[in-house]
């Protein structure tokens, strides 16, 4: 089942691409194993996955130790300060920092590990999607801010779009989080590189595709598709 899966949302993906004028291989396949354990992990892997996402440190923790380095590893999830320190020796990116105050203890975290941890800026595009991100007002400022700490890089910005019946609904909050990505990029800030666009789940990645995404984070249409 998974190996199927993982071949049927491949080719979702390249179609979307193709659709949009783009190439598959620039995009980014973050197959979420939050509901599932190693072994599921396992078949991925050798389906071909190589990015893996899970929302919560603790999770990730016993999984990192069985997998390691066999895979690189997103954390999509809320990051609370506390759990700082662990996500840092875990997670190769960081998608889900929406203030300040997080991205300075990211920075100190890594700077023990003399490490830069790659981080995304998570957008609150929706007020019913999660009542994580950062207000779209308030993002040029957040990235203009964290820029400026020694351990960390900006890599681009995610965002969740609500829960939808018809993946077209989710389509303005990934269109409004290009813009901000390209009016951001247009400002060409030190250490700022809008590279990712994180974007689109099971039920609307082939949408967030066509709206420019290129990271998409994809469980259910792996694991239970
Ligand atoms: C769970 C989750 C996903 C994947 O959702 P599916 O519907 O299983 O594809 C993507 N992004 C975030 C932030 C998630 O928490």
């Amino acid at each position: 089942m998974i190996p199927e899966n993982s071949i049927i949302v491949r080719s979702r993906i390249k179609e979307a691409a193709e659709r949009a004028g783009r190439r598959a291989d620039d995009i980014i396949l973050v197959c979420v194993t939050k509901t599932v354990g190693v072994p599921q992990i396992e078949e991925a892997l050798a389906a071909g996955v190589a990015d893996i996402g899970e929302s919560r440190v603790q999770d990730a923790e016993i999984k990192f130790k069985a997998i390691g380095m066999r895979a690189k590893w997103h954390l999509i999830g809320h990051l609370q300060t506390n759990k700082v320190k662990d996500a840092v020796r875990i997670f190769d990116l960081i998608h889900s920092v929406d203030s300040l105050k997080l991205a300075e203890e990211i920075s100190k975290r890594a700077g023990v590990f003399d490490k830069t941890q790659e981080i995304l800026v998570e957008v609150k595009t929706s007020e019913e999607a999660t009542k994580y991100g950062a207000a779209t007002e308030k993002v040029l400022d957040l990235v203009e801010k964290a820029a400026a700490l020694p351990h960390i890089k900006i890599m681009g910005l995610m965002t969740m779009a609500p829960i939808v019946s018809d993946a077209e609904e989710a389509r303005p909050y990934f269109k409004r989080l290009r813009e901000i990505s390209e009016a951001i990029a247009a400002k060409k800030i030190d250490n700022v590189n809008m590279r990712y666009l994180s974007m689109g789940m099971t039920q609307d990645f082939e949408v967030a595709i066509e709206e420019g995404a290129n990271m998409v984070r994809v469980g259910h249409a792996i694991f239970e598709g």
